[in-house]
């Protein structure tokens, strides 16, 4: 496999297509040492494009895991304001977000869950302002995954290190159609079959959804006046755009009040840098009411204990068992892979773009119409070939939408 031209390419694809930049766009780009050669042909290409600056936020796994096993109290206390000062600069200033994230599912293991919960809150606290920048779609922004050490050995623990390696990068080229010979084309093509879904089921308007298979037995709401997205996204200043590389989806907004039932997850979760797996939920009037890990367990619990809306569902996410990710046979074990090989829902904040005109109106006036609002938004996944989904419309007749992990409309 020739690794170096498909980068030419991965990097092509997220400055053309995932970012879409456009002549006098900044830049911020989230890397790890993993993600530098990736990184530096973007901010190359992103420059031929007409890019005005590119900024680096370089982060690194053993530094994050020292932190929280040998910093003081103190350092877990708040986040300096200056920082988020910086970043809403950067916003307001015409900047968009590249995300290179290189997987480290078990990071965190060896520290205190606490600590990690803890903290989790008190970042998204003092992020909560700027979260609407890109919540909401007012900058563009793309997350896009680069192999690292750690994640070669969580995904082919039987294989050589260095096997491991290629065979990852080709599974990340595959999933990401970067390994056809028109990347851009492709997601053009892709674009328009997953808005043909989109269009399919807002014209369906369906009341609720129905979850049935192997400890499933789920019925989900939808807001009223929900809208179903999928592929591409539009910014505040009208550019096209493609917030995850790659993407399968279509989701809209379950309504936070009106889900009952049980759920058995169909795939382990990295969260935080912790493992869960073997895990179901019991839900009544929207909120989890019952649940329990087989791996996990306390970790789980911490998220619910986030807030009020951590333990109600904020996205309901329908995706076929039949795409190049699903194809590669492959469990990530990271969730903007594996979410996209399956039906998944979300703990916690809901998409504000899925509840038509929620922008003018109040938090609380969309909550009461059933979305959902909370410092979290965390997708597991629920779906496999076991699993049947179907549509209920308001006039009582159900439609499957998925069996046997094929789409049947
Ligand atoms: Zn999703
Ligand atoms: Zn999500």
């Amino acid at each position: 496999m020739n690794i170096e031209k498909n980068l030419e390419k991965y990097a092509e694809l997220i400055v053309s297509t995932g970012l879409n930049i456009q002549p006098g766009d900044a830049v911020s780009i989230r890397f790890s040492v993993d993600g530098l050669e990736l990184a530096r042909k973007v901010s190359k290409k992103a420059y031929e494009k007409g890019a005005k600056n590119v900024d680096l936020k370089f982060n690194d796994d053993q530094m994050t895991l020292d932190c929280y096993l040998y910093a003081s109290d103190e350092a877990f206390e708040s986040v300096p304001q200056y920082q988020v000062d910086y970043a809403e600069a950067q916003f307001k200033d015409n900047t968009h977000v590249l995300a290179l994230i290189a997987p480290n599912p078990d990071l965190l293991k060896p520290a205190d869950p606490k600590r990690i919960a803890d903290w989790s809150k008190v970042v998204s606290l003092a992020n909560k302002p700027i979260q609407k920048y890109t919540l909401q779609n007012i900058v563009k922004w793309t997350i896009a995954a680069v192999p690292s050490d750690a994640w070669v050995e969580a995904v082919f623990p039987e294989l050589p290190l260095s096997d491991g390696r290629d065979k990852l990068w080709q599974a990340v080229f595959d999933a990401t159609r970067v390994s056809t010979d028109d990347p851009v084309a492709a997601w053009e093509a892709h674009d328009q079959a997953l808005k043909a879904h989109e269009s399919f089921l807002n014209e369906a308007n369906f009341e609720k959804l129905l979850f049935e298979g192997p400890g499933t037995d789920l019925e989900v709401y939808l807001v009223e006046n929900h809208r179903w997205m999928g592929g591409s996204s539009t910014h505040s200043g009208g550019d096209r755009f493609f917030p995850n590389i790659p993407t399968e989806e279509v989701f809209s907004m379950p309504h936070a009040d009106k889900v009952n039932g049980t759920l058995r997850a169909t795939m382990p979760l990295s969260v935080r840098g912790q493992l869960v797996d073997d895990f179901h939920f019991t839900f009544k009037d929207g909120k989890v009411v019952d649940f329990d890990a087989g791996v996990g367990k306390q970790i789980l619990q911490d998220l619910l204990d986030t807030d009020e809306g951590a333990r109600h569902l904020g996205e309901v996410a329908l995706v076929a068992d039949n795409s190049p990710i699903s194809n590669t046979g492959i469990l990530f074990k990271n969730t903007l892979f594996d979410e996209n090989a399956s039906c998944h829902f979300a703990l916690g904040a809901s998409y504000a773009e899925n509840l038509k005109d929620s922008r003018e109106r109040t938090e609380e006036e969309n909550r009461a119409l059933g979305a959902n609002d909370s410092l979290i938004h965390v997708d597991f996944m629920v779906g496999s070939a076991d699993v049947t989904v179907s549509g209920v419309t308001f006039d009582g007749e159900t439609v499957v939408l998925l069996q046997d992990g094929e789409w049947q409309i």
